[in-house]
C-alpha cells in the first residue's frame, strides 16, 4: 500500500501532465500545421469573398446615394430653369407693360400736349373774338396802311395808323373804358381811351369829339372824323395804341378788328 500509494501518487501526479502534454502537444500540432492550411484560405476569403460581402450594401447605398443626390440635383436644375424661364417670362412681361405704359404715357403727353395747343388757339380765337365784340373798328370803312415809323416833320417819326375816311364820319370807342379828351397842335381835336383790357387808344385829328370825359363801351360813337392839327386837310383818325404806356404798331391790330 505504501509502495503503491506512491506509485499510484505517481501515476495520479503524471496522469495530468501526459493529459496536459497530449493537448499542448494537440495544439502545438494544430498551431504549427493551421497557419499554412488555414490562413491561405481565411486571407482568399477575406480577399474575394469579404469585400464583396462586405462592400456591395456600401457601393449600393453610395450608387443610392449617387442616384439620390443625382435626382435632387436634376430637381434642382429643373426648378432653376423653370425659376429662370419664370423670371425671364416676368421680365419680358414687365419690360412689354413698361414699353406699353411708355407708349401711353408719351400717347397721353401727346394728346395733352395737342390738348393743350387747341386750348391754346381756342383762347387765341376768343381773345380774337372777344376784341371783336367788345372792340370794334374805330372807323368802319376806312382805308389805311402801314406807315408806322414813318418820317414825320421835326424829326419825329409816324408812331400810328391813319386811318382815312370822309369828313363827319362816325369815330367808334374800340373797347370798353374811359375816355379823356385832349387838343394839342399836332393832335388837333384828340381823345385818349383808357381801355379796361390795359391798353390806351388815341384818336387825333378830330372834327369833333362826341364824347368828352367818362366811361363808354365797345363801339359807342365818341367823336367825328376831320382834319384838326398838323393832318395836312386830309379828313382822318389818326389812331395809337399804347400796351404799358410803351407804343405798338396798331396796324395789325386794326386789320383784326376792321
Ligand atoms: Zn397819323
Amino acid at each position: 500500500m505504501l509502495h503503491a500509494k506512491p506509485r499510484a501518487g505517481l501515476r495520479a501526479r503524471a496522469l495530468p501532465v501526459l493529459l496536459m502534454s497530449a493537448v499542448v502537444a494537440a495544439f502545438g500540432g494544430l498551431f504549427a500545421l493551421a497557419p499554412v492550411e488555414a490562413d491561405r484560405p481565411a486571407v482568399l476569403a477575406y480577399a474575394d469573398v469579404a469585400p464583396l460581402v462586405l462592400d456591395e450594401p456600401a457601393t449600393q447605398e453610395r450608387a443610392q446615394a449617387r442616384a439620390s443626390r443625382d435626382r435632387r440635383m436634376d430637381e434642382q436644375a429643373r426648378a432653376l430653369a423653370v425659376a429662370q424661364a419664370k423670371a425671364a417670362a416676368a421680365a419680358k412681361a414687365k419690360a412689354a407693360a413698361d414699353a406699353a405704359a411708355k407708349a401711353k404715357a408719351a400717347a397721353e403727353a401727346k394728346a395733352k400736349a395737342a390738348a393743350a395747343a387747341k386750348a391754346k388757339a381756342k383762347r387765341a380765337t376768343a381773345s380774337r373774338g372777344a376784341l371783336r365784340i367788345s372792340g370794334r373798328c374805330p372807323v368802319p370803312n376806312a382805308s389805311f396802311t402801314d406807315t408806322y415809323g414813318a418820317a414825320r416833320s421835326g424829326g419825329r417819326s409816324h408812331k400810328g395808323t391813319d386811318l382815312l375816311a370822309p369828313y363827319g364820319s362816325p369815330v367808334y370807342a374800340v373797347a370798353d373804358g374811359r375816355i379823356r379828351d385832349a387838343y394839342s397842335s399836332n393832335g388837333g381835336i384828340s381823345l385818349y381811351l383808357d381801355a379796361d383790357n390795359g391798353e390806351t387808344y388815341f384818336y387825333a385829328h378830330n372834327s369833333a369829339n362826341v364824347v368828352k370825359a367818362g366811361r363808354v363801351q365797345a363801339g359807342q360813337l365818341i367823336a367825328r372824323v376831320g382834319s384838326t392839327g398838323n393832318a395836312g386837310g386830309t379828313n382822318h383818325v389818326h389812331f395809337e395804341r399804347e400796351v404799358g404806356g410803351r407804343s405798338i404798331n396798331p396796324y395789325s391790330f386794326l386789320r383784326g378788328i376792321c
